[in-house]
């Protein structure tokens, strides 16, 4: 089977190919060079390997033979030895290493909690220069809330130095070339300083390596990241997320000595934040068609949507569409309103909130289920945190009041955002106002948990790809995705109910 037994692909090869590094390889315990780990503290799995690959002078096809790492040549050995934990616990054992260390999985290094696999997609293999030339690369240059190692202060890179072709990190290297840049030669490994690294840690690693570690441990125990639907991108999104929790880390000083009372404007009625629950539970709906408006939601919507008619440029709505948008309100038309000259339209018309027998109800159509679903998400979490006292009023009032003023914001913005595409259809205009060119975002958001209630959300928004669609056809085939969710589960219920 193997054309290489595994003694002869053992160091003693790579010793005889490369005469330097054999009274090294004969000084070290470790049946390779630089096989000890101690030296290169929370190393990634990938940066192990690639500096046991190059110290030990090993090609492709010696990764099995040696650590019993099966794998292709197009496979980026990068992407595979972060998120495969049978690859990780080969390469382990072949290091006589109990288990995995934790360093090496991406988890470890997430400041929240989440059941998503993030970062994967798209995966690029990210590092820093000065660190990555004496051989080390630690999953902390991969996380995308740093742009600079936090020692060296250069700028993390997903490309070559010199020439800015792609790094590659497939499983296609020549021997003592694993990390040259195909492109130009460069190379990003230089053999003799990794040599040199394999006494001497990076500067100031170690002790923000542990520093880094011991602050997302801890903030990963009381904080939850809820993931949009269909996500375009977590790079980005994670970034403005962290970033922000990032500074609050170094000013946490401050923070801990100005004891932090819950302050808010109005405490909702235990009642009121009761049937607000109730009312959003609809959202969970395949096809949730309308909001009863939570009663103190209503003024915030109304005002979205009469904020903007305001803002329009003359003769783009009709009369009547006008005081559509502004009955919400109470307001009338203003002086000098210049009417559309055209008939009414009736997608604008369904656009505002209506009122029905002194309740206002919201067609969720032109929301998009990104921005809604996040807000029966946030609701959820509040409530299976206080599933173990059995029913909704177990919610604090603070924690209501939190979840509540969180689901009003994320469903203002997604009705401003959902109003402007629809609105384009008739009104191209919109396209030339530059704060209200139509586009729409997802909700990214971090909640935090502390002492078993929910206290506090995060939320950033990233632009949704409408590609080559206009945002308004991005809510039909939103709509028209839900309508088919809506009518298999009717399908299944009948089934069921055979
Ligand atoms: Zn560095
Ligand atoms: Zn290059």
């Amino acid at each position: 089977m193997n054309d290489t037994p595994n003694t002869v692909s053992l160091p003693l090869l790579a010793a005889e190919a490369r005469e330097n590094l054999t009274p090294f390889a004969a000084m070290t315990e470790s049946p390779w060079v630089g096989g000890d780990l101690s030296v290169m503290p929370a190393a990634s799995a990938f940066g192990v390997l690639a500096r046991l690959v190059r110290l030990n002078a090993l090609k492709p096809k010696d990764l099995f033979a040696s650590f019993g790492l099966r794998l292709r040549r197009a496979d980026d050995l990068s992407e595979v030895m972060t998120f495969s934990h049978a690859r990780q616990a080969a390469l382990a054992k072949a290091l006589r290493l109990p288990d995995a260390p934790p360093e090496w999985a991406l988890s470890t290094w997430l400041p929240f909690r989440t059941g998503s696999e993030l970062l994967r997609d798209p995966w690029k293999f990210r590092y820093c220069q000065m660190c990555l030339a004496t051989g080390y690369h630690t999953l902390l240059h991969q996380l995308p809330w740093l742009d600079h190692c936090p020692w060296h202060h250069c700028v993390l890179r997903t490309q070559c130095p010199l020439c800015a072709a792609p790094t590659t990190v497939r499983v296609e290297w020549l021997v003592d070339a694993n990390l040259r840049c195909k492109s130009c030669d460069h190379d990003l490994l230089v053999t003799e300083r990794a040599m040199v690294g394999s006494v001497e840690a990076p500067n100031g690693a170690q002790t923000f390596l542990e520093e880094y570690l011991a602050w997302a441990k801890e903030r990963r125990a009381k904080t939850i990241l809820l993931v949009p639907d269909k996500p375009s991108g977590s790079h980005a999104a994670l970034s403005k997320l962290v970033k922000t929790q990032m500074i609050e880390m170094r000013s946490r000083r401050r923070f801990d000595s100005a004891k932090r009372e819950p302050q808010y404007a109005h405490k909702p009625l235990a009642l009121d934040a009761l049937e607000s629950f109730r009312r959003l539970d609809v959202l969970h709906q395949d096809r949730p068609g309308f909001l009863q408006v939570p009663r103190m939601m209503c003024n915030a919507l109304a005002a979205v949507a009469s904020n903007l008619a305001l803002k329009l440029p003359p003769r783009t709505l009709t009369g009547r569409e006008m005081r559509l948008f502004l009955v919400g309100m109470g307001i009338e038309e203003p002086k000098g309103f210049q009417p559309a000259d055209r008939r009414q339209s009736q997608s604008v018309a369904m656009l505002p909130p209506t009122n029905v027998a002194g309740q206002q109800y919201l067609n969720l159509t032109c929301v998009h289920p990104s921005a809604y679903r996040a807000a029966s998400r946030l609701v959820d979490v509040a409530l299976n945190n206080s599933l173990a006292m059995g029913f909704h009023g177990q919610v604090s009032p603070h924690e209501a009041h939190v979840v509540l003023l969180a689901c009003q914001q994320i469903l203002c913005r997604g009705y401003a955002e959902g109003l402007r595409a629809i609105l384009s259809r008739d009104i191209p205009q919109l396209y030339s106002m530059p704060r209200d060119r139509p586009h729409l975002g997802q909700p990214w958001m971090i909640a935090t948990i502390e002492n078993g209630n929910l206290s506090a959300t995060h939320v950033v928004w990233c632009p949704i790809d409408c590609g080559k669609l206009g945002e308004a056809d991005v809510l039909d085939q939103a709509d028209a995705a839900n309508r088919r969710r809506q009518i298999t589960s009717v399908r299944l219920n009948n089934r069921r109910h055979l």
